[in-house]
């Protein structure tokens, strides 16, 4: 495994230390531009202007509030230390058990460190960027919206962090990004969850959560498969987000970019579905995934609606259209 100056954070959890790592990301998101811009969708136009508009070197400070960051202006983004420390307490914790050696938790702390901040910048490029909008947000559109947001955020931070490890080591290949996408997942799964948690009230984060463990599942299966995909599956990377209900049943929406539905809402094991998603902060991320996994083997494939009806995939589905009734 391989991980770029990873020495940064090992055993140093100051703010200065985080800081240096964050400053290191943004310098290497600005230096690798234009690759990121050939393989993530949406980085040239998204990230590259906050990028620019945002010049100045990160700060990461204590702030008095529980806003993620703020701006500074003329142009600086402060991201607020809480963020990292709540991220970073599960690898500290299994570090202080003996579970990860001093490498791999220092590995999973860099790892952690720049996800968090590809998500915050996710944000401000969907507009969601003071702790206003989020509560905004939530009250008019519903928390389910907040949680697809995150979720495609988890996602592009993923993507992005898989991509710019493999121009750090220069690694080329499918084989590689869905090792690296692996990785991502891994730890999100394992860190981000416990630290973040997904209590029964806050069904949002729940479902934002089985989302990445079923990403993780689609990437597990497609190394198991020798990196082939099913006919007409949709990418990998394709952000996923199920929608629950206490009857058992899922309806999953994938992001191509554009939401778009895969088949109608599903029912499912409701024993195995009620306890994935109350286990999904407090389990190893292997046995969610796992879960996940056989989830999606009962939805059917992840494929666009035409690729699916072409394969025949859903059979007891009707495409005669229901646009007049909607
Ligand atoms: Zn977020």
């Amino acid at each position: 495994m391989v991980c770029y100056q990873f020495s940064r954070l090992g055993g140093d959890l100051s703010t200065r230390g985080i800081e240096s790592v964050v400053q290191q990301l943004q310098t290497d998101l600005v230096l690798h531009g234009q690759r990121l811009s050939r393989v993530v969708p949406g980085f040239r136009k998204r990230y590259l202007p906050v990028l620019s508009r945002y010049s100045q070197p990160f700060a990461v400070r204590n702030l008095r509030s529980d806003a993620a960051f703020v701006m500074r202006p003329p142009s600086q983004l402060v991201f607020n230390a809480a963020g990292f420390r709540l991220f970073h307490a599960p690898i500290d914790a299994s570090e202080a058990s003996g579970e990860l050696t001093l490498e791999l938790a220092t590995i999973a702390r860099q790892i952690a460190t720049e996800q968090l901040v590809v998500h915050e910048l996710d944000h401000v490029t969907t507009g969601l960027i003071t702790f206003q909008d989020v509560q905004h947000l939530k009250a008019i559109a519903g928390a389910g919206i907040l949680g697809e947001l995150d979720l495609i955020a988890d996602a592009r931070a993923a993507r992005i962090c898989a991509r710019l490890e493999m121009l750090r080591a220069q690694e080329r290949g499918i084989p590689n990004y869905a090792s690296r996408l692996q990785q991502q997942f891994l730890v999100m799964g394992s860190f981000a969850f416990p630290a973040f948690r997904a209590p029964a009230d806050k069904m949002h984060k729940r479902q934002r959560f089985l989302g990445i463990a079923m990403m993780a599942a689609r990437v597990n299966g497609f190394l198991w498969n020798d990196c082939r995909l099913a006919e007409g599956a949709l990418p990998i990377d394709t952000p996923i987000y199920p929608y629950v209900d206490l009857c058992g049943r899922i309806l999953l929406c994938a992001f191509n970019p554009d939401r778009i539905l895969l088949g109608n809402a599903v029912e499912v094991d409701p024993k195995l579905l009620r306890q994935t998603c109350d286990d999904l902060d407090r389990v190893p991320f292997a046995r969610s995934v796992a879960r996940a996994g056989h989830l999606l083997e009962q939805l059917g494939p992840v494929a666009g609606p035409i690729a699916e009806e072409l394969l025949g995939a859903r059979p007891d589905r009707r495409y005669d259209g229901h646009l007049l009734a909607s």
